[in-house]
């Protein structure tokens, strides 16, 4: 194919189910297959058939970002990872980066603001990565990153908005309808939109009556408000539970908007209240630790905000890092209630 050619082509073209499993294939030694476990009163409240978790809450480093950064790292070429990555993010994809360039020996190095708690910076070095502390703000650190890109020749490594990133994460839906193929919906967390993206290639090309879900934080809209322009739009940031769940989808967002556009049939956002109630649901039926951007999905089936009558349904539980003081204030509030 020429490249003008391959250029015009639809950002569907450029993730496929092909691209999943050669992802699934080359991450496996990497990253844990993680369970699909029944939640049964969930299906029950909701009236489901029967409702499935996928605990990627149990996943190395705590997320499902180690699927992408493996994915990624591992497409390098050697004279790539010989000159090391770098990132940005201070959450759960600078720690996946951090433990598989490691694993790789593959230096990286993480940029963080002087606003990041120490316990961040010290989790990235304690899994062997290289941080550097510059700047009063995430755009300060940003703008670092950058420097140290250009300056170091080394390679980025994108938190969602990489062809790479997006099949890695794609393959939690593999995994998914591998294990249960009458999956009639599948609820997928959204932010960046990498998980949902590669969730929804993987789910439709294997079925594609299979309906997929986003569901986003009202706190912080970001893909929501761009889908309904049409491009990509930054909006107000306030504090939220689902802090995995915050920032934009990138002023250049070549790949997760277009997809997210063409393959995802519907859109629920969530409040912080009913994230509260979806962690204490997964800790008080489950004893499940689930950050709040993980719970959003039993968030929204708790509150009825999904059709899913006498449906098997599938959630995709992202995540558990928390912050232990925040996490169990808001657990002792719920259990108040
Ligand atoms: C990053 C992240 C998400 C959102 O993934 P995107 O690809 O940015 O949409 C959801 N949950 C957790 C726990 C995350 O770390």
């Amino acid at each position: 194919m020429k490249k003008e050619e391959y250029k015009s082509l639809s950002a569907t073209a450029e993730v496929t189910l092909a691209h999943v499993f050669k992802a699934a294939a080359r991450i496996k030694p990497l990253v844990a297959k993680t369970p699909l476990m029944p939640a049964t009163p969930l299906a029950k409240s909701c009236g489901a058939w029967e409702v499935f978790l996928k605990l990627e809450s149990l996943q190395k480093t705590g997320s499902f970002k180690v699927r992408g950064a493996a994915n990624k790292i591992l497409s390098l070429s050697q004279e790539e990872k010989d000159r090391g990555v770098i990132t940005f993010s201070t959450g759960n994809h600078g720690r996946a980066v951090a433990y598989i360039a490691s694993k790789l020996q593959v230096k990286a190095t993480v940029c963080l603001s002087q606003r990041v708690p120490a316990y961040r910076a010290e989790l990235v070095r304690s899994l062997g990565g290289h941080v550097e502390v510059k700047g009063r703000s995430q755009d300060e650190a940003e703008k670092h990153y950058y420097q140290v890109m250009e300056e170091k020749n080394m390679v980025p490594v994108a938190p969602f908005d990489d062809t790479d990133i997006i099949a890695g994460q794609g393959t939690i839906g593999l995994e998914m309808l591998k294990e249960n193929p009458g999956l009639d919906i599948l609820l997928v967390p959204l932010s960046g939109g990498g998980l949902l993206a590669g969730v929804a290639v993987a789910a439709k090309a294997i079925n594609p009556d299979i309906k997929v879900v986003g569901i986003s934080i009202e706190n912080s809209p970001a893909m929501l408000e761009s889908l309904k322009v049409g491009k990509p739009v930054e909006v107000e940031e306030k504090d939220s539970l689902a802090d995995s769940l915050l920032g934009g989808i990138g002023q250049k967002n070549h790949y997760t908007l277009p997809l997210i556009r063409d393959l995802v049939d519907e859109h629920v956002l969530v409040s912080e209240e009913e994230i509260a109630a979806g962690m204490f649901y997964a800790l008080s039926n489950h004893s499940l630790v689930v950050e709040g951007g993980a719970a959003v999905g039993i968030a929204a089936l708790l509150r009825g905000k999904i059709d899913c009558y006498n449906k098997s349904v599938g959630v995709v539980v992202s995540g558990s890092s928390v912050d232990m003081t925040r996490y169990l204030e808001t657990m002792n509030r719920q259990l108040a209630k």
